[in-house]
Order: C-alpha cells, then structure tokens, then sequence
C-alpha cells in the first residue's frame, strides 16, 4: 500500500490543447494499460490527465497527441456523464458508495471510509485508476465535501 502513503503532492503543469485547462502528470505505463484501441503512445513524452469535467480529452501531451475519454477503458469519474462515477478502481467502489458511507457510518477519515467499504482493499493503482494514483486522495475531498455540509 506504499502508493496510498506517499506523495499527494500533485505535479500540475501543462495545458490541455482543446480547453486550456491544467493536466496533471500521469505515467505512459498507465495510459497503455487503459486504452480501448491499440495504439502508439509517444514513449519520450510526457503526458497529462485534462482534469477539465467537460473536457473530451483523457489525456494530452506537448506535442499535442491526444487521447479521448473515449478511447479510455474505464469512465473518468469527474468528466461530465461518466457512469459509474468510480473512485476507487482497483476495488471498483463508487462514489455513491463512499458518500453513503460517510453519511451513514458517520465516517470522517479514510481510515474510517477503507474500514466501511471496499475501496483500497486492493491497491494496484499504476494500472487501474486513469491517474494512475491512489484513491486516497478523491476519498478525502469528498470527506472534506461531506463534512463541511
Ligand atoms: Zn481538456
């Protein structure tokens, strides 16, 4: 569970070429790993998650290739119609799920989130979640969401 532990803070730079929103980093590893076609990815590249919900693009790079959300295996929670909105997608746990625990088991941490629902129970985010990150951090914001209501 070493990837749940270390470093939240997010490396967020470039600039999605369709919306100008800030992308932020991800692994080309992870990006191969979800991609519904096969096709080429620019190995020497760096690419970026377009973090704009109601941006098509999944993920960019400076050179402008671009992947849609689309060409991506799994929805990406945040983007506009994305069903299921997962949030932990090693484990496959919603959204929905989380806020229901919160609101139900009263959780306030993600200690106490993991403890009510699947989510980490497996931990392989390299490959399964489209930031290629753990979780940990989407269940935090919506904690912060939840609680501050
Ligand atoms: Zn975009």
């Amino acid at each position: 569970m070493d990837c749940c532990r270390s470093n939240t803070n997010t490396s967020v730079s470039n600039i999605c070429p369709i919306c100008n929103f800030q992308g932020e980093r991800v692994n080309t590893k992870t990006i191969e790993g979800l991609l519904i076609i096969d096709r080429n990815l620019q190995k020497d590249k760096t690419y970026y998650l377009c973090l704009n919900s109601d941006c098509d693009v999944a993920y960019f790079n400076d050179s402008n290739d671009i992947v849609l959300k689309s060409e991506v295996k799994v929805p990406i929670w945040y983007k506009k119609d994305a069903n299921p909105k997962t949030i932990c997608y090693c484990s496959k746990v919603t959204e929905e799920e989380i806020i229901d625990a919160i609101k139900t088991k009263n959780c306030k941490t993600v200690k106490e989130v993991v403890a009510n629902t699947n989510a980490m129970k497996i931990s392989n985010c390299v490959v399964n979640s489209p930031t290629g990150k753990c979780c940990s951090r989407q269940i935090n914001d919506l904690l912060k969401i939840m609680n501050n209501k």
